[in-house]
């Protein structure tokens, strides 16, 4: 049995040093493929402009362009979520550490948008939400309110079984402009991460404060612990419009690239958000759009604002 045992450790030691090998390696090759993607389209891009006496060759380029780049996108993407579920938490790009995301703009020409949902896990809604997300094959994420947590742990194993992000969103979901108590600030957010981490076995540092109010010190606690605080570009308004089409309507209306979407599927009653989903998936897929997590729109971004320093580092060197 013992020797079972230190066989099992020896295993798990070796599978951890893989595990970790491939992160490292994913990692390293990232940033040389969005290089040579970005050689590639500046080579492309060079050939358009000394073909402009020649309008014909410029479509036949264009078309080049646009039947090449979204395949690289799509590699870059399967890489990217390799990349997360080889992590053992929700690694945020250091870039992102203490600050405050709301409209994250994107030149990637893939669109991407994050839905998010706030307020559970809830009875029933919840689970209902990740049956649809499943059969759409769309990634999410959740983020929960403590108390609702540990009264329905069985679904919040379910949204990380399911390859969601969990993100923290208070203990009691204090939604107040004044200043909170410090003591209560730090429980609010502390024991919520705890509890995640027991039940789920993840570190996560997204926070979404209340309200979205940034002034109340939740935030700022959030910040100075190094989490990333994570506001939205589009709500959604389910919490007060009650009719699906409604709500519908608003999301992909509203949607851009680099979007993240304020849903709810707790804190009162969400039928009409369950409702809505289907709609909203399906009508932003038409619009062309790629579903991410918040840790995989970040990384996009951190890419591209790298790729942006490599070109200007070029320039200063040249
Ligand atoms: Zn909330």
């Amino acid at each position: 049995m013992e020797n079972f045992d230190v066989l099992s450790k020896q295993g798990k030691t070796l599978a951890t040093i893989i595990a970790a090998s491939g992160s490292f390696l994913i990692a390293m090759l990232l940033p040389d493929i969005i290089w040579a993607k970005q050689q590639a389209r500046t080579t492309i891009s060079t050939k358009v402009t000394t073909n402009t006496l020649n309008p014909r060759a410029n479509t036949q380029e264009n078309t080049q362009i646009s039947s090449i780049i979204p395949k690289n996108m799509n590699t870059t993407r399967q890489k990217l979520r390799e990349l997360e579920l080889e992590t053992v938490d929700f690694t945020i790009p250091k870039r992102f550490e203490g600050k405050t995301v709301q409209k994250i703009t994107l030149q990637n020409r893939q669109k991407v948008i994050a839905l998010t949902f706030d307020d559970g896990p809830w009875n029933k809604t919840t689970e209902q939400i990740l049956d649809i997300l499943e059969k759409y094959n769309v990634k999410a994420t959740f983020f929960v309110v403590g108390q609702h947590l540990n009264k329905h742990q069985e679904i919040g194993k379910k949204i990380v079984e399911a390859d969601h992000v969990i993100a923290n969103h208070t203990w009691n979901h204090p939604a107040q402009k004044s200043k909170i108590n410090e003591n209560r600030i730090k429980s609010e957010i502390e024991r919520t991460a705890k509890l995640i981490y027991e039940i789920t076995g993840k570190n996560t540092k997204l926070f979404r404060p209340p309200g979205g109010f940034l002034d109340n010190g939740l935030a700022n606690y959030a910040k100075e612990n190094k989490h990333t605080v994570v506001l939205w570009s589009t709500d959604s308004k389910d919490w007060y419009e009650r009719s699906a089409q409604e709500i519908t309507k608003k999301v992909l209306n509203k949607s851009r690239n680099g979007g993240i979407v304020l849903l709810h599927d707790g804190g009162g009653p969400r039928d009409h958000v369950v409702k809505a989903l289907p709609n909203i998936i399906i009508g932003l897929k038409q619009q062309d759009y790629e579903f991410v997590t918040i840790p995989e729109l970040l990384t996009i971004k951190d890419r591209e604002l790298y790729q942006e320093e490599l070109v200007k580092q070029q320039g200063k060197k040249q």
